[in-house]
């Protein structure tokens, strides 16, 4: 059978079902010496199914959002499973597309490995395997590397071809007919933004069945990279259709995904309570056996408390399901740093209220039943030992609640306002950073059996598979132990 002169795929650390709990891929920043081959991939990282023609049935949404595109500008293109693109790529294929949210592992990585000093992690050394793969050196596609993490490319000589920053429904498929035509095509492309209502309805289901609902965030904080992008939503049919493909392809859960879910169809800061319960409502009514959300602001959850409550009735949190999970940027308890850096976070309210916002957020949520995994950024420029001691005090006081905490090392990302500077690594740490790293990692282990049991309502692993996560989960409890006391005394961890 001959190949599609397009091929779209990633490595196993971005194509897998992570049988069916999506935080179980955060694994893969693990060095491999940790987490051998064969656990993470039996117990973390399986991969998805594959189709007779080597093709993956299920793909990150930012790919299917390509391959549609694709395919609407008339061409024809294979979605491959890494492990089987033997049937894939051939001496037509001219051009392998790859989306990644970490090839480099420069998100959390620097952390984990000044932590476990233990060599690279597996999303890097699985996306420099799919690079070198035996194939791309055989017949010599040119490759492209587009989604979250491209940036982590830039100044990298890894055998990228191009790198592609920004949205790829816009200009993707001009420069794949540029390519196949022989034109010249630079080595770094930005792709412009997309309207809300020109992001294409997908050709097939996602990994975690994760529909889009909207890009971009009008908030600005200085190190993130969506604020780059002005606040679009799609209309509503579009997620429909959407989310249909999903469920007729099999899929149960459902993951609405954006970067605040209640400032969907709002035109300022404001959420639109009408339109985020239709949103809601409707996509109950296809039949969903879970339904979650991705991202939620505090500022968009503490503005209007009640929307969330109803939201829970809506998706029958308690009744159908025990639980909803969303990701916030809790990002620090110092009020300086987030007028520093994030000076629109809070709004409409100030940002000294932040950490009050924070709390009373919190509390909503415990009694909804919603699983905040929240972020903090750890080194921003300018601060300071007592900005740190403020964020100890947040997470202190909110340790009570269900959730998890990821502390992240700042990593300056090209293309934000921040994109210049330096991030934190050991030598910056200071004592208050690993002390808040250790207590996090405290309260993350004090919380992870909960949500492991939580989390069984959409997991589809057997039950080997669970006996196998507690093992797990209880052995790093006595692992982590003696990093977790020295970080507690403000001491590196080793
Ligand atoms: S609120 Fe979140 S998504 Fe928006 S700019 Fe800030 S960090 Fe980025």
């Amino acid at each position: 059978m001959e190949c599609k002169k397009i091929v779209l795929t990633s490595d196993r650390t971005m194509m897998s079902s992570y049988h069916g709990g999506v935080l179980l891929g955060f694994v893969s920043i693990m060095p491999q010496r940790v987490m051998p081959d064969l656990l993470f991939t039996k117990l973390f990282c399986p991969p998805v199914p594959a189709g007779p023609d080597g093709s993956a049935t299920l793909a990150p949404c930012g790919m299917r959002k390509v391959e549609a595109a694709l395919y609407d500008a008339g061409f024809e293109v294979t979605v491959a499973h890494p492990d089987h693109l033997d049937k894939a790529i051939g001496p037509e294929t001219k051009i392998v597309g790859i989306t990644h949210d970490d090839p480099m592992g420069k998100i959390a990585v620097r952390e984990i490995e000044e932590i476990i000093n233990q060599g690279p992690p597996h999303n890097r050394s699985k996306f420099l395997a799919l690079i070198n793969h035996p194939l791309m050196k055989k017949y010599r596609p040119k490759v492209v590397v587009g989604g979250n993490g491209a940036w982590e490319l830039l100044g990298e000589d890894v055998g990228v071809d191009h790198v592609y920053l920004g949205e790829g429904e816009s200009d993707f498929p001009e420069i794949c007919a540029k390519i196949l035509s022989g034109e010249e095509v630079p080595h770094v492309i930005r792709g412009r933004a997309v309207q809300g209502e020109d992001i294409p309805v997908n050709r097939g289901p996602t990994i975690a069945g994760i529909v889009e609902v909207g890009r971009g965030c009008g908030r600005g904080c200085a190190f993130c990279s969506p604020t780059m992008r002005g606040i679009r939503h799609r209309p509503l049919e579009k997620i429909l259709e959407d989310a249909r493909i999903n469920l007729h392809a099999g899929q149960r859960d459902l993951l609405l995904h954006s970067e605040d879910i209640f400032a969907y169809g709002s035109k300022g800061m404001k959420p639109d309570s009408e339109k985020v319960q239709r949103l809601i409502r409707e996509i109950k009514a296809l039949g969903p056996k879970t339904l979650d959300v991705s991202h939620l602001s505090i500022a968009t959850v503490y503005q209007d408390q009640d929307l969330l409550r109803k939201v829970s009735e809506i998706a029958g949190i308690g009744s159908d399901q025990r639980y909803m999970s969303a990701w916030i940027g809790m990002e620090t308890g110092s009020c300086r740093i987030l007028s520093m850096h994030m000076p629109r976070k809070a709004l409409p309210e100030s940002p000294q209220s932040w950490t009050k916002m924070v709390q009373e957020c919190y509390d909503l949520f415990s009694e909804e039943s919603w699983l905040p995994v929240a972020s903090l950024v750890l080194g921003l420029p300018g601060e300071t030992a007592e900005d740190v001691r403020m964020t100890i005090d947040l997470v202190d006081s909110v340790k009570d609640h269900t959730g998890l905490i990821l502390p992240l090392f700042f990593s300056p990302m090209a293309e934000t306002k921040l994109g210049g500077g330096a991030g934190l690594n050991k030598e910056r740490a200071m004592p208050e950073h690993w002390e808040l790293v250790g207590l996090c990692l405290e309260y993350n282990l004090r919380h992870l059996k909960k949500l492991h049991s939580f989390y069984s309502e959409r997991m589809t692993s057997g039950p080997a598979i669970h006996a196998a996560l507690t093992a797990v989960n209880l052995l790093s409890d006595v692992a982590l132990c003696k990093y977790l006391k020295r970080m507690k005394r403000g001491e590196p961890p080793n």
